[in-house]
């Protein structure tokens, strides 16, 4: 996979697990309203972040050819930044001319060969701007010349201080490394493709036929047969009345086959302690489905090609099913020790189909692959979009031709999706889903991705109690003795495809993941909490706000505005029920005098402590309020004159006992004060009327002397 995919897929996934996160808090009932809003736009955010980290992997890799991504050492933040500095966008159109010379070869004089050879190009260029997203090309051109290719790229805002020539053709690199090889000559400025030349390109007349495997495969006499040997040897093994000397008797004609299988029988494939010696010996030791399973495949290995042709890959393809037949019978032995031969030879051949694809489409084919690898799609269902038919499905038609047993092709068949048909035989499900789990194994080693081998490893120890350390054995023991059976097999097995590396490797990248997403998740987690305080203290503001609008500074009772709102409800109240509504009004007798002597500030003291004693006399649904500078009013719901008296009067002598001030002893500050009461049968339209009629009792009490109590 290509350090951008791989970058990019990481990014995705990141981004994937912060946004389902903030969607499970999103969802929870228990958070505002204002808080699942701004998460919402949170989740936008990151959504936007992630296309701005994708542009810029394309445009890193551009800007310095990196190979590989390391995101522990980057500051994304700076490198967006410098991304963003590297792309201008200006409204001029430009063109770019690239030509790309062919090299001096017969092969390629070829006017069909050359046809294709811009045909390809074409496609490459094009997917070079598709994946770099470079929405500014307007339009690419090929045309054939002499002995070169001209691409001519018009488009606006190509980057600015790179040629997008360059880039285009390190993109073009990254996409076909091995395939092509481009050379820049210094003086000349020229870019020269060199191709492999043993490299045939599909023929145009399979190309044109979309049904040609379809109808392949309904020929059965087209499909690849088995050596007559191995043949007979499948159709003795089926018959249970054969005997271990038949079968000797049927190997034995064919010596070469015959080493081998006894080559096979002492490797650690079966790992006897014994060496076995003779025919006899390996089939009555190894059971005849070994011996037929040894046939068979030597039979198979020798009708198909295992080096790279045509494009396509057969020794990475023998590989990988190597790997995955091995893997399937260690697999097997700890699961159900009858089914380790079945599982060998269904694993071994489980994509055997593919090989129908292959010899016709090799090029296609491969891109097929690759393109199932990238995008994580279902390669069958590439297949059948194709072709009209996939390769479980080839590949159970070739078992049924060779006349191996039904377990094997419907294993075959459905070892991409093993959960699709229900069978009562608990052995065909275990061994479908063997084969399954191996093709997993099978795509991580394609593809690295850590995920996946977690996830598969889930999964057996889910269906098959095998535990992933357990796992991690089996799979660094297949990595050790694939090699050496390989060379039985005639399979060449690469020695720079560290198995056991692949997956230390997706191991570490497993840890870090882990690691980022526990980072992502304290941020997270911290922004949750920054936002629920904010909310806290919002509320608490808000609730500080409210009390201030309806209190009074100095003192801390409610001031006039809200007196007015009580006396609103409370006469309504009264007015409704009749009750009486009674209302008292007191001033501080002689303040003026007071502030003159003792100062304002002693005065704002005074006012305080007067506040709170009436707040201290009065009932808990009796109001206190500051009328005005030294004068306070009190509505005593539910009371007639005789019980508002009586309030007012404690009033008045709380006060006069009160000692205000160190200079002034009690009895020093006095309060007159005036009641006035509201009844139903006083017919008063307003509540104003209450305060009124209240104000004018206080006036007679100070006129009356002051320091005392009037009624209206
Ligand atoms: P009376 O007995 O007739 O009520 O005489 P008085 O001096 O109390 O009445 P007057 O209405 O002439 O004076 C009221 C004084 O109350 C005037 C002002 O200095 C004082 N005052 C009003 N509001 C405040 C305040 O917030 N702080 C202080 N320190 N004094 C205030
Ligand atoms: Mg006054
Ligand atoms: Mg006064």
């Amino acid at each position: 996979m290509d350090f951008y995919e791989s970058a990019k897929r990481e990014i995705s996934t990141r981004i994937d697990y912060i946004i389902k996160e903030i969607e499970k808090i999103r969802k929870d009932e228990d958070f505002s309203q204002e808080i699942r809003r701004y998460l919402e736009n949170l989740s936008l955010s990151v959504v936007n972040l992630e296309k701005k980290m994708t542009d810029f992997v394309d445009i890193y890799g551009f800007v310095t050819g990196a190979k590989s991504l390391n995101f522990d050492d980057i500051n994304i933040i700076e490198l967006i930044k410098l991304a963003e500095k590297k792309i201008s966008h200006s409204a001029k159109e430009r063109r770019v001319v690239l030509n790309i010379f062919l090299p001096d070869d017969k092969n390629i004089t070829v006017k069909g060969d050359k046809e294709y050879l811009k045909r390809t190009l074409e496609g490459i260029f094009l997917k070079a701007v598709e994946t770099s997203q470079e929405k500014s090309v307007l339009s690419i051109n090929t045309t054939l010349k002499d002995n070169y290719i001209q691409i001519s790229i018009i488009g606006k805002g190509i980057h600015d201080n790179l040629d997008f020539d360059i880039i285009a053709l390190k993109r073009f690199i990254e996409l076909h490394k091995g395939k092509f090889i481009i050379k820049q000559e210094k003086n000349q400025n020229r870019n020269y493709i060199i191709l492999p030349l043993s490299e045939k390109v599909d023929k145009p007349v399979d190309l044109s036929d979309k049904n040609l495997i379809v109808k392949m495969v309904n020929k059965e006499e087209e499909l690849p047969s088995l050596s007559p040997i191995a043949m007979k040897i499948v159709s003795m093994v089926s018959q249970e009345e054969t005997t271990v000397k038949e079968i000797s008797g049927i190997v034995k004609n064919d010596p070469s086959l015959t080493a081998r299988i006894l080559k096979i029988a002492n490797s650690s494939l079966y790992s006897f302690r014994m060496k076995i010696s003779t025919l006899t010996q390996a089939i009555s030791l190894l059971g005849m489905s070994a011996v037929r399973n040894v046939a068979l495949c030597v039979s198979v290995l020798d009708s198909f090609p295992n080096t790279k042709e045509g494009g396509f890959d057969y020794r990475k393809f023998w590989e990988f099913s190597l790997y995955s037949g091995l893997l399937c019978k260690l697999t097997a032995q700890r699961v159900n020790q009858k089914l380790e031969e079945e599982a060998f030879l269904a694993g071994l051949l489980q994509n055997i189909g593919s090989f129908i694809f292959a010899k016709y489409f090799p090029y296609r084919y491969s891109e097929i692959i690759e393109k199932s690898i990238k995008g994580d799609n279902d390669l069958t269902e590439l297949e059948v979009k194709e072709w009209g038919i996939d390769h479980p499905k080839v590949g159970s038609i070739l078992m049924k031709k060779w006349n191996l047993p039904e377990i094997l092709s419907s294993t075959i068949l459905y070892h991409h999706n093993p959960d699709k048909i229900q069978t009562d035989d608990s052995s065909f499900s275990e061994l479908r889903w063997l084969v399954y789990l191996s093709d997993r194994m099978i795509n991580f080693l394609n593809t690295g991705n850590s995920e996946l081998i977690e996830h598969t490893k889930q999964q057996y120890n889910e269906l098959f109690k095998i535990k992933a350390s357990e796992m991690d054995e089996i799979i660094s023991r297949v990595s050790s003795e694939i090699k050496d059976i390989a060379v039985h097999f005639k399979i060449n097995i690469k020695e720079d495809i560290k198995y056991a590396e692949i997956l230390q490797r997706a191991n570490v990248e497993l840890g870090k993941i882990n690691l980022t997403i526990e980072q992502a998740n304290r941020e997270l987690k911290r922004v949750i909490t920054e936002k629920i305080e904010l909310a806290e203290k919002l509320k608490e503001a808000n609730q500080k706000l409210e009390h201030q609008a309806i209190t009074d500074g100095l003192t801390g009772i409610y001031n006039h505005r809200f007196f007015y709102e009580i006396l609103n409800k409370k006469f309504a109240e009264s007015k409704r029920h009749d009750y009486p509504l009674s209302c008292i009004m007191a001033d501080i007798d002689y303040f003026k005098f007071f502030n003159d002597t003792f100062g304002h500030k002693a005065g704002d003291q005074v006012l305080s402590i007067v506040a709170s004693v009436i707040e201290k006399s009065i009932r808990q649904e009796d109001t206190v309020a500051r009328y005005g500078g030294e004068e306070f009013s009190v509505l005593v719901p539910r009371s007639d004159e005789q019980m508002a008296k009586i309030v007012a009067e404690r009033i008045r002598k709380n006060i006069e006992n009160t000692s205000f001030y160190k200079r002034l002893p009690k009895g020093e500050v006095t309060v007159s004060l005036g009641v006035a009461t509201y009844r139903k049968d006083k017919n008063w339209d307003s509540e104003n009327i209450l305060v009124e009629e209240s104000d004018k009792a206080l006036y007679k009490a100070k006129k009356n002397g002051r320091n005392r109590v009037e009624v209206r």
